[in-house]
């Protein structure tokens, strides 16, 4: 069976070569601008989404992948940012079963002491995190014995266990996630287009009239006319506001987090482990995921804006160090498969330290500037579509847009979405990440000839043919995340993926650059950042 007819990139270029005015232009193909220009489609607005990089190439490839109300932010006492979170929670496991589902999560707690106290203070919080949930709880909060709970996550350190409590969250692939988004909006009638970016914007009376792209592949520009524009570009929003003219101060303050991720060995069995209070009291996640583990992450205030930021040796230190506190086995840096950074949209508020990111704001925000323009940040991709909901309803309050009821993507299932998920996100990948489509990728060349393990060449002509990849990365990366699992292995399948991709792209397909860059980006990804000399 072949998957559902859909443009290609070239149809979508042509498109936005039209002469014609949007209702909509979104800059930016992260969770939060593929959220939106879905929802607008799914109104019936017209919407163009250009995104200069690849979808989800910024912050939304590189989340914790948890599907979560937020036990932070329960600790915090922010009950309606938790509620809201929980929601969405349940919509998106409905939505992309495929892509997201529920995981159990262990609290390990430690001591005579923790017996008592940790575990009757945490496991009360977690009752409310299920009360919060109501009839969308995914499963029962409960107080295990060391012994059960030793048994459930056999990587646990059993030294001075005493019990734990467990829990249920959900996870999610954030980058297929992503690409589910863009592909479900174009069959919408949305034209999201990657590897364009907005490199200006259009006024007339003082008011924004469109936007000006430029097109990375044939370096060509273009202007596109528009009734509004969503500035929706993550920790690069405020450069997207310094091209409206008026200087005016930042709306974001970036701090990263770091993720580490080494062999499932580390943390055997289907739980997650959370770590409520580390040393210097931040949460610390394990997360079984695609057959590895993830450990992380951190929050340390950044000011520059890399799109391939790097870790600090501190940060690595420290999820080693508290992982070596919490797993029987220590993980060392030799056995670290991939590092990866992310850089989190916070929202500053007036007077807030940026020294201290801990503290700044989880919720996102939107702003209308005098100008038009729109701009919506923060909050994290388990509420993208209520972000989505919110900055549109302030356009259209704004008469920026016709106004549409809201509510049109909350039983909105996206590209292969199955009627339940097939396998458990935590398995290697494969065929089961595909949904419905699955059939579709094994219709193609190379089905029976696995690149690595969980990845055929069938699956990379699925990547150029019907998921807009044009880079050895946009396949590597984000169609299939081996270099996230495993950048080493990445590297060395580069070459024959860049072949297959000459076979579908022909000459449009620059097979030297891609791999320079891409060995250029593996070797980031597992290279650590230098100790001191002893
Ligand atoms: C370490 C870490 C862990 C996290 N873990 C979780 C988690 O487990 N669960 C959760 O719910 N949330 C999590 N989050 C939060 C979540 O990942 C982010 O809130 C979300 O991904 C932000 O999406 P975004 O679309 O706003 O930004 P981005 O994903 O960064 O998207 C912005 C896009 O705009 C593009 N762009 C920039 N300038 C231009 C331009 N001029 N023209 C066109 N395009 C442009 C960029 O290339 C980029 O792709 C985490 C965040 C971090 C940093």
């Amino acid at each position: 069976m072949s998957a559902a007819p859909q443009p290609v990139r070239h149809d979508l270029a042509r498109s936005l070569a039209q002469s014609r005015t949007w209702d909509l232009v979104v800059i930016g193909g992260g969770a939060t601008g593929l959220g939106v220009a879905l929802d607008a489609a799914a109104r019936g607005l017209s919407v163009a989404l250009v995104e200069a990089e690849d979808f989800a190439k910024g912050t939304s490839s590189r989340a914790t992948k948890l599907v979560h109300g937020g036990v932070r932010y329960l600790a915090q006492g922010n009950l309606r940012l938790v509620r809201e979170a929980l929601r969405e929670r349940a919509i998106l496991l409905r939505n992309a079963p495929h892509l997201a589902q529920p995981l159990p999560f262990l609290l390990p707690v430690y001591g005579a002491k923790g017996r008592w106290f940790d575990q009757w203070f945490y496991g009360s919080g977690l009752m409310l995190y299920d009360l919060l949930s109501g009839r969308q709880r995914l499963g029962r909060t409960e107080f295990l014995g060391a012994q059960a709970a030793a048994h459930l996550a056999p990587g646990l350190q059993v030294r001075g266990l005493t019990g734990a409590v467990r829990y249920w969250d959900g996870q999610f692939d954030d980058a297929r996630l992503a690409l589910a988004l863009a592909r479900t909006a174009i069959a919408r009638g949305a034209t999201v287009i990657n590897h364009c970016a907005a490199v200006g914007l259009l006024h007339e009376a003082g008011r924004i009239a469109g936007v000006v792209i430029e097109d990375r592949e044939s370096a060509q520009r273009n202007s596109l006319r528009t009734r509004c524009v969503i500035n929706a570009t993550g920790v690069w929003v405020d450069e997207v506001r310094r091209m409206d003219r008026t200087p005016r101060a930042d709306l974001v303050a970036p701090s990263q987090g770091v993720h580490v991720v080494v062999d499932r060995e580390f943390l055997p069995g289907g739980h997650a482990i959370l770590v409520p209070k580390t040393k210097d009291g931040r949460v610390l996640f394990g997360v079984p995921w695609l057959g590895k583990t993830l450990l992380g992450t951190t929050d340390t205030p950044r000011t520059d804006l890399a799109i391939e930021p790097e870790p600090f040796r501190e940060e690595i230190d420290f999820i080693l160090g508290e992982a070596s506190r919490y797993l029987a086995r220590a993980p060392t840096r030799a056995d670290i498969r991939s590092v990866w950074v992310g850089l989190r949209p916070l929202v500053k508020a007036p007077n807030e330290d940026p020294g201290d990111t801990k503290a700044l704001s989880r919720e996102h925000a939107v702003l209308v500037e005098r100008s038009g323009l729109a701009t919506v940040t923060g909050g994290k991709w388990t509420t993208y579509r209520a972000m989505a909901e919110d900055v549109l309803a302030h356009c259209m309050a704004n008469q920026l847009l016709p106004s549409r009821p809201a509510g049109a993507t909350a039983a909105l299932p996206l590209v292969g979405a199955p009627a339940s998920g097939e396998r458990p996100l935590s398995d290697p990948p494969g065929l089961h990440l595909y949904g419905t489509e699955a059939s579709a990728v094994l219709s193609l060349p190379g089905a029976e000839h696995d690149l690595a393990p969980g990845l055929s060449e069938a699956m990379v002509r699925f990547a150029v043919r019907h998921e807009y990849a044009r880079t050895v990365e946009d396949v590597l990366a984000r169609r299939s995340r081996q270099l996230f699992l495993d950048a080493r292995l990445a590297a060395s399948i580069a070459e024959r993926t860049a072949a297959i991709l000459c076979e579908e792209l022909g000459e449009r397909f620059d097979a030297g650059k891609s791999l320079r860059d891409f060995a250029a980006l593996a070797g980031r990804y597992c290279q650590l950042p230098a100790q001191p000399a002893q």
